[in-house]
């Protein structure tokens, strides 16, 4: 007759283990006692938004961007207030890594994203959201201040000079993309960004440590959101 089988271990909390992932990005632990629910949440809090931010630059990462851009989508469509999606990627970056190392390269990431981030708005959202290419999305943002915005980014990463610990600070130029969310099209995340990319390709094709925004007054209606918007009155018509 076989044994029974002895109860699998409790696997337990493995608190140790998130400690050791806050002291790695070096923060604290919550300073409650240990194991109180108040600790238990500030340790919860302070993952969640370790998970949500880019070690490099502490912006957004990718993801969160990503959570952030479908939430617009749905608050453009509700509140009918226009929102402004910026793609941003720093001009010749290679050079900069082949010229000055990869330590230096770091440095103008961050250079970058300070500039950025000190561009816009609090309410406003900047992220990284590849090695050096970011994203800032403008929640209610009229078309006619899209190109003012736009073109203060673009100037302030080009006024800044980047101090590296050998040789003369350095200037570095972005190329900016951007793309209006119209309230009439039902959009999505991916057309969203596909559009501020077209015009980001735009801008780098053009010359480079320039802005190309589409054209808000007659933005075109790619095959995919005309499926999206007649669906959508298909269903209305149905209700
Ligand atoms: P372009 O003006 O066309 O954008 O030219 P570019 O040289 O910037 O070209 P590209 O965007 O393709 O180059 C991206 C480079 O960024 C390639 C990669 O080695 C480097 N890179 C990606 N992530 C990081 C990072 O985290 N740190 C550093 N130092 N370099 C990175
Ligand atoms: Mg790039
Ligand atoms: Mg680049």
């Amino acid at each position: 007759m076989p044994h029974p089988r002895p109860a699998p271990a409790e696997p337990g909390l493995r608190l140790d283990s998130a400690i050791a992932l806050l002291r790695q990005s070096g923060q604290a632990e919550p300073a409650a006692p240990a194991g109180s629910m108040v600790y238990l949440q500030a340790l919860i809090d302070q993952l969640v938004d370790l998970s949500s931010r880019d070690a490099l630059t502490g912006l957004a990462n990718r993801r969160s961007f990503e959570l952030a851009l479908a939430r617009e989508v749905d608050r453009v469509a509700r509140s009918g207030e226009s929102a402004l999606l910026l793609m941003v990627d720093i001009d010749h970056f290679k050079r900069v890594n082949d010229g000055h190392g990869h330590a230096a390269g770091d440095l103008v990431i961050r250079a970058v994203a300070q500039a950025l981030a000190d561009s816009v708005r609090p309410m406003d959202l900047v992220a990284r959201i590849g090695g050096e290419e970011y994203a800032v999305l403008l929640p209610n943002c009229p078309a006619a201040f899209g190109p003012q915005v736009a073109e203060r980014v673009r100037r302030n990463v080009a006024r800044r000079r980047v101090e590296l610990p050998e040789g003369a600070p350095l200037a570095v130029t972005i190329s900016v993309g951007g793309a209006f969310a119209p309230q009439w099209v039902r959009s999505t995340p991916g057309i969203w960004m596909q559009r501020a990319d077209l015009q980001l390709y735009r801008a780098k094709s053009e010359g480079r440590d320039r802005v190309c925004l589409e054209p808000s007054a007659s933005p075109e209606v790619s095959t995919r959101e005309r499926d999206l918007l007649l669906g959508g009155a298909r269903s209305q018509d149905r209700a």
